[in-house]
């Protein structure tokens, strides 16, 4: 078998191996890969860096899949040496490694501008995950950092940096931020949205120096202006890694020069990525990469065919809150423009023409048509007939004609580099019907997740079996979808389940559907609604959860986790007097009385004297907290007091399905933050709020909603995510499978990044279900009964 050598385990490399595996096992394969790390996804460095996800989490290809493919990684080893006359390379731990077929997949490094001093202790690149990890070391609360640099990488840099606290500054050259990507009034638009985010933007100045006796200290400009800070991070650009080439004796220009096949001038020795130069282009993105792993697969495996004719290039900001796209050329010499600017609404359109065709777009603010600018940029589509949806997207009846217009090769998830035809083929020859499988069969959506609504699309339009779940209706009784059901009842005000059964259903309904109609009446009214106990679930009728031999249980709420010795004894009496056979510690830090007969439970409530833990109904049930800064000496935040404030805010209130909540003070996770429905970790500075995590019968980790640095501002993050999730996903739906059905970033845009009106608007609904709620074991003594109301005291807890 011919022995094929790779330089470089970076994400070109790999997809390009990737492809030729496909073809079977033609080579024997050594990778050499100067980082300690296995293959990652570059991009989702950014994410990193903000704590949106974990170094786990941007793994390509795990080990397993290089020892399954028989692939021999050598990591840690920095090929010094190529001899093209007699095939071996030689790495600087010594090795030789002689090879049949070479390919240099370097990538770039970080270009180094001549600024003095950039060898001070403080001074960091944005490339690699070690990069990251170190900034992620140095970065924190008051922080003073400087990114040299406004383009996409230094603008994510930016954000990254100041979600940990940060108060971060970018330096740039030129007048506008991203000048390559935007003309002058899309770089204003950008550079406004930065500002709400709290990034102070300098235009305009070169730095010359990095000041500090060792450790940084501040950076200097020309005309002798200066800005104090303790960390600067230099993104001003990349570099083609050539050194190996020109060591090889090929032709290198900026990069390594390739024809339409990938080839370089040495016939056993091919290039690919970033390193590479196409028809005089170098590339610093990953969609060039995946099409040409695709050619070279075609050409290294004796089946040179198609060739490779460029990439479109787009660029893509990823920083959540702000949506910035650019692709094509966007010059306006010679094209006509049309524009579209809302100052208010932060959202500015251009497309530029030429010949009828569209030569470049931008697009701040609202990026959602995004992939139709791609798609007639990448078939240079005749746009004569369309001229009137240049800007905006098409009539509601065209919805839809995108995706089926979509070629086959055109790619849909651009971080893992995923085609439309790869996904059909998924759903097609893999039985695919759902978002997770489709996750899971081609890893499309696994990255930044700004493709989810286009896969969805794809799985609408072509999957047999695909449940689109926004459409599914209750049950048969009620036959309207539950979005559309929620605006029937809205807008023809109607407030009592029985009365929806007669109007819109056959009269009567089911188990199935009244339990779903009492919730959306509770929720659409905020409590103000004709409550049917008849049309609940049994459990909640009667306030405890029914057991197999027919007795109950009662757990009692104990916020966060916390009791106090007088309950203690109250539940030890309530225990005795009703001769309790079981009294038990649950995994949600209560205490359960197991056996309880019905005719007891009216009785045990009153001498418990604690309210309903409502550890039976389809709605909050409490959250777990980890003792935090009171008492853990890793503790970074009082989880405690929070989880118990957070407990107050939500508890009695109705949910589609069980709410189930956590605060940890650290990352350490002692209350299993990561799996609840809505978790609060504490980190040095702040806290993250994650949603949308399970450990039950499905185990899903918590997407990261936002990070924040009070205490108020991550409940009030919670409160949005939870009257998010309360009006919006369908009943029993768990938060897992609804934040994983709208995909994070919508949820995060619809929540936490949404207008202060939106805010307000959930916030507001939240404050009035919330007063309107009240203790389940106090039935009867009901906001709707003021008269009769008695709120109940419970005996202020340790810490609150
Ligand atoms: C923070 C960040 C965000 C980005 N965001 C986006 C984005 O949103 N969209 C987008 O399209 N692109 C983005 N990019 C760019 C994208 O990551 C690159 O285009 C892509 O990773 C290039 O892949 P590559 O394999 O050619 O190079 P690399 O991924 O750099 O891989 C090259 C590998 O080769 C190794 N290597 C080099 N020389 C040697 C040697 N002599 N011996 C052994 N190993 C060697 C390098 O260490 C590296 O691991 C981003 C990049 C960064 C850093
Ligand atoms: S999560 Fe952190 S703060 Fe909380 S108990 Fe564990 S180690 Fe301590």
């Amino acid at each position: 078998m011919k022995r094929l050598v790779v330089v470089g385990n970076g994400m070109a490399g790999m997809a390009c191996v990737e492809q030729i595996l496909k073809y079977g096992q033609m080579f024997h394969v050594t990778v050499f890969g100067d980082e300690t790390h296995v293959n990652y996804n570059r991009i989702m460095l950014s994410s990193v860096l903000a704590g949106e996800k974990s170094a786990d989490d941007i793994v390509i290809n795990s080990r397993e899949w290089y020892r399954t493919n028989e692939i021999d990684l050598r990591v840690g080893v920095r090929i010094v040496d190529v001899d093209s006359a007699r095939k071996t390379v030689t790495g600087d731990d010594g090795s030789v490694t002689p090879y049949d077929t070479l390919l240099l997949a370097t990538g770039s490094t970080a270009w180094m501008p001549p600024i003095k001093g950039l060898d001070k202790d403080g001074v960091f690149t944005f490339r690699t995950l070690d990069d990251t990890r170190a900034l992620l070391q140095r970065a924190g609360p008051e922080t003073r950092a400087v990114v040299i640099g406004g383009g996409l990488l230094g603008l994510e840099a930016a954000r990254g940096l100041q979600m940990h606290g940060c108060q971060v500054t970018v330096v740039h050259l030129m007048a506008t931020l991203m000048e390559r990507q935007l003309d002058p009034p899309g770089g204003r638009f950008l550079m406004a949205k930065m500002k709400e985010l709290g990034i102070r933007v300098v235009l305009g100045k070169s730095t010359t120096a990095i000041r500090g006796k060792g450790r940084v200290e501040g950076v200097e400009f020309t005309g002798d202006e200066s800005l104090d800070c303790d960390l600067v991070v230099v993104a001003a650009g990349i570099r083609p890694n050539v050194d190996l080439a020109r060591k090889a004796g090929i032709e290198v220009k900026r990069g390594i020069v390739v024809n339409d096949h990938m080839e370089t001038s040495n016939p056993d020795i091919f290039a690919v990525g970033e390193c590479v130069e196409h028809r005089g282009v170098c590339y610093g993105l990953v969609a060039p990469l995946f099409d040409q792993g695709k050619v070279l697969a075609a050409t290294m495996t004796g089946r040179r065919g198609p060739a490779y004719e460029g990439t479109v290039q787009a660029a893509k900001l990823k920083i959540v809150g702000v949506e910035m796209f650019s692709a094509g050329n966007i010059e306006d010499e010679g094209a006509e423009a049309v524009r579209y600017e809302d100052p208010s609404l932060g959202i500015y359109k251009k497309v530029a023409l030429r010949n009828g065709k569209l030569a470049g777009v931008i697009l701040v603010g609202d990026t959602a048509d995004s992939h139709r600018y791609m798609e007639w940029l990448r078939t240079d589509a005749d746009l004569t007939e369309r001229r009137r949806h240049l800007l905006f997207p098409p009539p509601a009846a065209d919805v839809g004609l995108d995706v089926a217009e979509m070629a086959d090769s055109a790619t849909v998830c651009g971080c893992v580099g995923v085609t439309k035809g790869t996904i059909i083929h998924a759903i097609h020859e893999r039985g695919v019907n759902t978002l997770s499988q489709l996750k899971e069969a081609t890893r499309a959506c696994t990255g930044c997740g700004s493709c989810t609504s286009l896969c969805q699309d794809l799985l609408r339009a072509v999957a047999p079996d695909f449940e689109d779940e926004k459409k599914k209706t209750i049950c048969a009784c009620v036959p309207f979808a539950e979005d559309r059901l929620r605006d029937i009842l809205r807008s023809q005000k109607l407030r009592s389940v029985q009365d929806v059964l007669e109007i819109y259903g056959n009269g009567v309904g089911c188990e199935i559907c009244k339990p779903a109609l009492s919730y959306m009446l509770d929720m659409l009214w905020c409590g103000d609604h004709d409550e049917d106990r008849s049309a609940r679930y049994i459990n909640d009728r009667v306030h405890a959860n029914i057991q197999k031999d027919g007795t109950f249980s009662v757990i009692p709420r104990m916020r966060g986790g916390v009791t106090t010795p007088d309950e203690l004894r109250r539940i030890a009496d309530v225990a005795d007097k009703y001769q309790v056979p079981m009294v038990k510690v649950t995994g949600s830090q209560r205490i359960d009385l197991l056996g309880i007969k019905k005719s007891d439970l009216p009785k045990v409530w009153a001498d418990l004297g604690m309210p309903s833990g409502q550890a039976y109904t389809k709605g909050v049930r409490m959250v777990k907290t980890c003792v935090g800064t009171e008492f853990c000496r890793f503790g970074t935040q009082n989880s405690t007091a929070a989880g118990i404030e957070m407990e107050r805010r939500f508890e009695q209130l109705f949910t589609p399905h069980k709410v189930k909540m956590a605060a940890v003070g650290c990352p350490r996770n002692c209350a299993e933050a990561t799996v609840k429905d809505i978790g609060l970790i504490g980190v040095e500075g702040g806290w993250q709020v994650v949603v949308g995590g399970a450990a039950g019968k499905s185990v899903r980790k918590a997407d990261l909603l936002t990070t924040v640095e009070t205490t108020e501002q991550a409940l009030e993050a919670s409160e949005l995510f939870f009257q998010y999730y309360r009006e919006n996903a369908n009943y029993l739906e768990r938060t897992y499978d609804f934040v994983e059905r709208l995909g994070i970033e919508k949820v995060r845009k619809e929540t936490v990044y949404a207008t202060d009106t939106v805010k307000a608007g959930l916030l507001d609904r939240l404050a009035k279900s919330k007063a309107r709620s009240y203790d389940a074991w106090k039935e009867g003594q009901s906001p709707r009964n003021p008269t009769q109301f008695v709120p109940i005291t419970v005996k202020e807890k340790v810490l609150v």
